[in-house]
C-alpha cells in the first residue's frame, strides 16, 4: 500500500515549498493540487467563460482534460495536451480558480485525478481538502498555516524579487478574500481535518518547518 501525505492551509503559507522538499528529501512524488484548479481556471479564462456563470462551467468540463506528468521530478500540467506549467502563476488565474473550485463539477473531476495518484504511488499532496476529503486514510495530515500578515510579506517579496511591482496592503486583501472564498465555499471548504497536525510557519524558516514535518512522519510512519 502506497503512503500518503496530505498538506492543507491556505495560500502563502509555505505548502509548496514544504511539499516539494519534503518529497525529494523522502523519496516521495510531490503532487500539487492546486496546479490542477489553476489549469481549469487558465481554460475558463481562455475560453471568456465568467466564473460566475456555472452552467457555462458545467458545460466546458466535459471539454476540459487536466494530466500530471513529471519532467526532472518536476510537476508539468497537461491542458487538452499543452503544458500550461508557465502560464498558470498569475494572480488572475490565481483568483479565478479560487472562483471557479467552489463548483462541485470542476472538483469532482479533479478529485477522482488525485485519487488515482496516490493510490499508485507514495505521495506528497498539498492543497485545501487533501485531509478532509480526498486523502481521508492518509497516514500523515499536516495543516500548514501562517498569519495572513506573514503570507502577504512573502508573496509581496517573491514578487519584487521577479521585479514585479505590487502593493503589500492590495496583496493582503487579495489573501484575505481567498481564505474566507475557500473556507465558506459548500463544496470542501478549506478546514483543518480533525486528525491533522497543526503547523504553524508565521514565525519558523523553511528548515525549521521541514524539521517539524520529518519529525511527525517518523513518529506516525516510521515508528
Ligand atoms: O494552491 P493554489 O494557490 O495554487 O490554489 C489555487 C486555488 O485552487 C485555491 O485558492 C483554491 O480555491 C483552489 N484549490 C482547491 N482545492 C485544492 C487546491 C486548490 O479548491 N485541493
Amino acid at each position: 500500500m502506497s503512503v500518503n501525505i496530505a498538506i492543507d492551509g491556505p495560500a502563502g503559507a509555505g505548502k509548496s515549498t514544504i511539499a516539494k522538499r519534503l518529497a525529494k528529501e523522502l523519496g516521495f512524488i510531490y503532487v500539487d493540487t492546486g496546479a490542477m484548479y489553476r489549469a481549469m481556471a487558465y481554460y475558463f479564462l481562455a475560453n471568456q467563460i465568467a466564473a460566475e456563470d456555472e452552467a457555462a462551467i458545467a458545460a466546458a468540463c466535459p471539454k476540459v482534460d487536466v494530466t500530471i506528468a513529471y519532467e526532472n521530478g518536476e510537476q508539468q500540467v497537461i491542458l487538452n495536451g499543452e503544458n500550461v506549467n508557465g502560464v498558470i502563476r498569475t494572480e488572475e488565474v490565481g483568483n479565478m480558480a479560487s472562483a471557479t473550485s467552489v463548483y462541485p463539477v470542476v472538483r469532482e473531476k479533479l478529485v477522482e485525478l488525485q485519487r488515482q495518484l496516490a493510490k499508485k504511488a507514495d505521495v506528497i499532496m498539498d492543497g485545501r481538502d487533501i485531509g478532509t476529503c480526498v486523502l481521508p486514510d492518509a497516514q500523515v495530515k499536516i495543516y500548514l498555516t501562517a498569519s495572513s500578515a506573514t503570507r502577504a510579506k512573502r508573496r509581496y517579496e517573491e514578487l519584487t524579487a521577479k521585479g514585479v511591482s505590487c502593493d503589500l496592503e492590495e496583496i493582503e486583501k487579495d489573501i484575505i478574500e481567498r481564505d474566507y472564498r475557500d473556507m465558506h465555499r459548500e463544496a470542501s471548504p478549506l478546514m483543518q481535518a480533525e486528525d491533522a497536525i497543526l503547523v504553524d510557519s508565521s514565525d519558523l524558516t523553511i528548515d525549521e518547518v521541514l524539521e517539524e514535518l520529518h519529525s511527525i512522519y517518523e513518529q506516525t510512519v516510521v515508528a
